[in-house]
């Protein structure tokens, strides 16, 4: 994997962008790089289709990332790629989410990259 230019990078301040009743966790959503076109999909979703990344890319990503185990309080870390739905440009990305309590969800994007597979 080559990477391009982090484009967002909350590791040293993650905030959620999701706190709420909600399982599917928000939406993860930021601008991309190459066209403006607004990234999105819902938080549950990503997770869902990341599962699938090969161990090798996974770790490569953690790595990278340096990934915690618990980027913001009772949140838990994963990884994986999103594609912009408008040029294709490919990104890989560090979350965190979870039930952080009984009900209540959270998710917080912690850093995206630019990802040339
Ligand atoms: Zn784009």
């Amino acid at each position: 994997m080559i990477f391009g230019k982090i484009i967002i990078d909350n590791r040293d301040n993650v905030q959620p962008f999701y706190d709420g009743l909600s399982m599917g966790c928000g939406e993860i959503h930021f601008e991309c790089s190459t066209c403006g076109h607004d990234v999105r999909e819902e938080t549950l979703l990503f997770e869902r289709a990341n599962e699938r990344i090969s161990i090798e890319e996974r770790e490569y990503l953690k790595n990278f990332f340096n990934v915690v185990k618990n980027p913001y309080y009772n949140q838990t870390s994963s990884v994986g790629f999103m594609r912009c739905s408008h040029c294709k440009s490919e990104f890989a990305l560090y979350i965190g989410s979870g039930e952080v309590q009984m009900g209540r969800y959270q998710a917080s994007l912690v850093a995206v990259v630019e990802c040339n597979k």
